[in-house]
């Protein structure tokens, strides 16, 4: 049985002010406030797990034994086939620079790879999210969304952030930075894991 989530106010386990801004609008339907850890002062966990549940669950602990509330965390990066399924759970870590994350490098990293290894056209890949909601007796709920889509080169589009220039979602012919984001946040990997979370726990 999935356990519901009976209080009024969630944990967020990010120090992501814009994932923190995505949480308060899906929550808000739902009459929950969210907050998050870095109002908290709580420290950012170091995410040594090689799947994106491994880190979600590090994440969403950590908070909760800072704290003694239930918190949610979520992990997420991209797949792509040709490479084995690699960025994954390495995406930011790809993109990272003394200098902060550079994504056009990390695009450029997989479009080089791409060409190297001879992919055939399309070139397919999926963003994958994972959502982990913990409470303090241990009790864990996971929920896991993907969206299916193909590269393009050269990257197209300006909104959104992170691989949204190079991802072009199954069904479009426009690249989520291409996209409005209100319908980038419908089809989403992480729109996806929220509407599974929203069912599991606070429907
Ligand atoms: P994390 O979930 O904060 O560990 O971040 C994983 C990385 O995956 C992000 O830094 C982004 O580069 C990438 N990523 C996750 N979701 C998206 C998305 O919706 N668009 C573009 N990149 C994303």
């Amino acid at each position: 049985m999935t356990r519901r989530f009976d209080g009024t106010r969630i944990l967020i386990a990010t120090h992501n002010a814009g994932k923190l801004e995505e949480m308060q609008q899906l929550f808000a339907p739902h009459g929950v406030q969210v907050v998050g850890a870095a109002e908290l002062n709580l420290a950012e966990p170091e995410e040594t797990e090689n799947t994106f549940i491994g880190n979600a669950r590090i994440k969403a602990r950590a908070a909760v034994s800072a704290t003694g509330l239930p918190a949610l965390a979520d992990d997420s990066g991209i797949e792509v086939e040709a490479l084995g399924n690699r960025p994954g759970v390495y995406t930011a870590d790809w993109a990272e620079t003394p200098r902060g994350r550079d994504f056009l490098m990390a695009m450029t990293r997989t479009h080089t790879e791409l060409e190297e290894a001879g992919a055939a056209h399309p070139r397919r890949a999926r963003f994958r999210a994972t959502l982990v909601l913990a409470w303090p007796d241990g009790h864990e709920e996971v929920f896991e969304g993907k969206v299916n889509g193909t590269l393009v080169w050269p990257i197209r589009g300006e909104t959104g952030h992170g691989y949204d220039p190079m991802f072009m979602p199954d069904g479009y012919d426009i690249t989520f930075a291409e996209m409005d984001p209100d319908e980038k946040n419908r089809v989403s990997h992480r729109a996806d894991a929220f509407a599974k979370l929203i069912a599991g726990c606070f429907g």
